[in-house]
């Protein structure tokens, strides 16, 4: 099998609907045994592996792939700096970074030379992994050569796959092999696919939520019982807004004003808990003529701690005067400054004012829910931020940023894979850049940290 692997176009990158994680699989070896190689042939030549340059580390080095639909990051670790001295410590080094940070590791060995004390400390490692570990050996460019590959069933980790990483040889079924050794893919909702966009409408009582409803519901509005193909919730509403439909979610209760008979806001909150779960975006109403509560913060909280899109629509602005309006903006500061980066929009359920205006705002949040920064944009842009803001030095020693990828979508979630545990604070600093620069408008997102310690 000399074919080279044609790769799946990566050109819809940002566009997929796929939620799940993205598995990583880590390239490990001794220098020169061709890992920089076997990378640019997994992911294929449309991404250039950046050139070392000396006196510059090998910061990108975490790149998107994907083979037969699926998705996957590749990580080459050639371009972690071992902290330990001596050959047979940092390649042992390096091999633990890989288990701890990913899901697969590969790793590679020069068949042409065979099995050095460095490979066999590497294996040792790789022994006590708890994640699959798939023995490559490469520089098997010819039938021939094969027989080299054989002999490093001796490593005591499988098979040994021969492949030529320089022409190609064997790679597809190389690439076969990962794809069977990555985690099973979670079950994804079978109904976030195709059907309406889910939206919750949550507040505290009295704020306008049935009003907003009956507005939206108008007699000018079409009010759908069902979409084809899709189950919809007795309890929800399919309503038409902007030439599409979209799916109110647990609207049965406002409409029926049932308003919470038993009036605690424990009910209230569990309520809103379930409507939130149900939907990809909430908007939370807010009233408007009364300064903001904890009881409207403990709402938006909720759906931040959900994941949930989020727009945050100030109703009954009828009721606003000069004054109020005012005290909103200071109120805005004081208490929505966490969630900044959400959508605002100033409505009144009760004359239709601007109730237009929320579907281009449900949009921008749905679209903010569901952005991808790619892995290789991701990692050019932490290393110039670190470079320009390194992380602080604590105790003589700073962690440093190995790389950073994406995980998924709905709300985006990060992980940043590190050294060294990272100050709270330039996690912060990470997160604010992140949103300054790529948007993520009306969602929350989520960044952790994986410190090989
Ligand atoms: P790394 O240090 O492990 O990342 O190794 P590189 O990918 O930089 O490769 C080291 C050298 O081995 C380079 O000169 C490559 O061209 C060469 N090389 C890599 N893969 C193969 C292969 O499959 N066959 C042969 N003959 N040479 C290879
Ligand atoms: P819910 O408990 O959140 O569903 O709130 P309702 O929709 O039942 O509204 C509570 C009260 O606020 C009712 O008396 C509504 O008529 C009134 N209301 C709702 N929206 C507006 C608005 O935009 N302006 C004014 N002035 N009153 C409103």
């Amino acid at each position: 099998m000399s074919a080279e692997p044609a790769l799946d176009d990566f050109s819809n990158a940002d566009t997929d609907t796929d939620t799940g994680p993205v598995p990583i699989v880590a390239v490990v070896g001794r220098p020169n045994v061709g890992k920089s190689t076997l990378v640019n042939r997994l992911i294929g030549r449309r991404q250039a592996v950046v050139e070392d340059v000396p006196g510059v580390t090998r910061d990108r080095i975490a790149y998107d792939a994907q083979w037969n639909g699926r998705k996957f990051t590749v990580v080459d670790t050639g371009g972690w700096e071992p902290d330990a001295v001596g050959r047979a410590a940092a390649i042992a080094a390096q091999a633990e970074q890989a288990i701890a940070a990913s899901d697969v590791i590969v790793l590679v060995v020069d068949a042409t030379v065979g099995a050095t004390d460095v490979d066999d400390a590497a294996a040792r490692v790789l022994h006590r992994a708890a994640k699959p570990v798939i023995l490559v050996a490469n520089k098997v460019d010819s039938v021939r050569a094969e027989a080299d590959a054989t002999q490093l069933w001796s490593m005591g980790l499988g098979e040994p796959h021969p492949i030529s990483a320089l022409h190609g040889r064997g790679s597809g079924d190389l690439l076969d092999i990962i794809l069977d050794a990555l985690p099973e893919l979670p079950s994804v909702d079978d109904d976030t696919e195709g059907g309406p966009r889910r939206v919750a409408l949550v507040g505290k009582p009295n704020v306008g939520k049935s009003s907003l409803l009956n507005r939206l519901a108008g007699e000018d509005r079409v009010v759908v019982d069902s979409v084809a193909g899709t189950t919809v919730d007795p309890v929800d509403s399919l309503i038409e807004l902007g030439g599409e439909t979209w799916q109110f979610v647990d609207t049965a209760g406002l409409r029926k004003r049932v308003k919470q008979a038993s009036g605690t806001e424990y009910y209230a909150s569990l309520r809103t808990q379930s409507a939130v779960e149900a939907a990809e975006v909430a908007v939370v109403l807010l009233d408007a003529s009364e300064p903001i509560s904890e009881q409207d913060q403990r709402v938006i909280t909720q759906v931040v701690e959900s994941g949930r899109a989020l727009v945050i629509a100030f109703n009954k602005w009828d009721l606003v005067d000069e004054d109020r309006r005012f005290q909103i903006s200071r109120e805005i500061d004081r208490d929505l400054r966490r969630v900044q980066w959400a959508p605002r929009v100033n409505i009144s359920a009760a004359t239709g004012r601007s109730v237009a205006k929320l579907t281009p705002f449900l949009h921008t949040a749905l679209e903010g829910w569901e952005q991808r920064v790619p892995t290789g944009e991701l990692n050019q842009w932490v290393a110039a931020l670190v470079a320009a803001h390194p992380h602080p030095i604590r105790g003589g020693k700073a962690p440093k940023v190995l790389f950073m990828t994406q995980a998924s979508v709905r709300p985006p979630k990060f992980v940043v894979f590190t050294s060294g545990q990272l100050d709270p604070q330039y996690l912060r600093y990470i997160e604010r850049r992140l949103r300054e620069d790529f948007g993520f408008a009306g969602s929350p997102i989520v960044l952790s940290v994986k410190a090989r310690e």
